[in-house]
């Protein structure tokens, strides 16, 4: 039977965009589906995504070879992107993590340490005596080291990201379908794809919905993760603030206490026209097992609880913040089992998931983009691509 398409990608976000540019390189006929933001997120009864913000950390410095690697082989691509699609999105103003000295060689850091030297990553190791000095907007525990990766590191604007991956798989003939899929079924010899009322047919299909993937029937099984609420807290930055906080890194504050983890973004510019620094934890512990679950999330401010533990954190280590209007904002992070992104087939040999950012994804996802186009075109992934630690879980 003649398809409509050779591959649909279903799910027009940060990987989702990412597989279709990359696909748009390797074959013909490709086509990527999903709806686009929505403009007003307090009424919207649809499908969210974790990329609705102007900025996400970007840095190689990681405790896992395999995550490591995808940032750098992606953040290695940012600037050519950029200058293909005429859309910026990376400011490279490095990453700092502050933290206890390490005690043992399986810490977080030493970890990290190791990979980055695979990576050839240039991490400066500060004395807990030089940290506020040197950075003197972090009030940190007299006894933290620093790490600090100046190159190939800072953030990306993850909505303009999602854009130039767009535009650019248009520009290389991809089809956008501004539409949301309700289903997904491998009909014998191809699959059928309904979405909008309508019927596409294709020989495979990538599903890359994010924390939404398990949503509508998408899967023949549902994968095994999951969908946890994070809340992120936005402090709005006048001038006097802007002169203390303006030319800070990436930050990355490892407390003693896994609940007192903290990532915080530099003041960047918001649509509102307003200029926020951003910070959330790792702890909260609501997940979702529902869409309509979910979507109330993403209509909701997040967890005042949990705006609040942030608040308390960040203060003791930006005193300068206070008096900042505060407000804050929901999220999604989808955790796998495996700790590792899922990129594979489903039961059906012409349905494969690309999803399973595990909260870190965004500085990756040209890579797991690259990986998810790959396994579409070749059907499986090479252990260059560590293809086995990818292979996705089922429920
Ligand atoms: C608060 C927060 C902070 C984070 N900070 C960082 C950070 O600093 N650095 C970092 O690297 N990562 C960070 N991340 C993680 C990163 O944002 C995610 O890993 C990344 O967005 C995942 O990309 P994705 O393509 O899997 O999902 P998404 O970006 O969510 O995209 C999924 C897409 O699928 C679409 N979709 C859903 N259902 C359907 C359907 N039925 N049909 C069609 N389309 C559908 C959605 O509209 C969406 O566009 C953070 C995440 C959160 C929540």
């Amino acid at each position: 039977m003649a398809v409509d398409f050779r591959f649909i990608v279903i799910g027009r976000g940060m990987m989702g965009a990412a597989a279709a540019r990359h696909l748009s390189s390797m074959t013909e006929g490709i086509a990527l589906m999903g709806p686009r933001e929505p403009e007003e997120r307090k009424v919207h009864d649809g499908v969210f995504a974790s990329h609705y913000d102007e900025a996400r950390i970007t840095r190689t410095f990681d405790g896992n070879l395999a995550w490591g690697t995808f940032a750098a082989r992606a953040l290695d691509r940012y600037r050519e992107i950029e200058a293909r699609s005429g859309i910026s999105f990376y400011s490279e103003v490095g990453c700092l993590f502050a933290g206890p000295t390490p005690k043992d060689e399986q810490d977080y850091i030493n970890r990290a340490l190791t990979v980055s030297g695979t990576l050839g990553s240039d991490i400066e190791t500060i004395a807990p005596s030089d940290l506020r000095q040197r950075f003197s907007y972090l009030a940190v525990d007299p006894d933290f080291t620093g790490y600090f990766e100046r190159k190939r590191a800072g953030h990306i604007n993850p909505r303009a990201l999602v854009r130039a991956q767009a535009r650019l798989a248009e520009q290389g003939g991809v089809s956008l379908i501004e539409a949301t899929a309700t289903s997904v079924r491998d009909a014998g010899s191809h699959v059928e794809v309904t979405a909008g009322g309508r019927s596409y047919s294709a020989e495979r299909v990538l599903v890359a919905a994010g924390g939404f993937s398990n949503f509508h029937s998408l899967l023949p099984r549902p994968i095994d993760t999951r969908v946890m609420a994070r809340t992120v807290v936005f402090y709005e930055m006048g001038e006097r603030e802007m002169a203390i906080f303006g030319d800070m890194p990436s930050t990355i504050v490892l407390g003693d206490r896994e609940e007192d983890h903290i990532y915080i973004l530099p003041p960047v510019r918001y649509p509102d026209g307003k200029t926020y620094l951003k910070l959330g934890g790792d702890t909260e512990a609501l997940s979702f097992q529902k869409l309509e679950d979910a979507g109330a999330w993403f209509r909701s401010d997040g967890s005042a609880a949990e705006r609040d533990h942030l608040s308390r954190i960040a203060l003791q280590l930006m005193p300068e913040l206070a008096g900042c209007p505060v407000t804050s904002g929901p999220c999604v992070a989808n955790f796998t089992p495996t700790g590792y992104p899922y990129v594979g087939f489903t039961q059906s040999p012409r349905i494969g998931v690309l999803t399973g950012g595990n909260f870190v994804a965004a500085k990756s996802s040209d890579e797991l983009g690259r990986l998810g186009a790959v396994l579409l075109a070749e059907g499986r992934l090479g252990d260059e691509d560590f293809g086995r630690a990818l292979t996705p879980v089922f429920a």
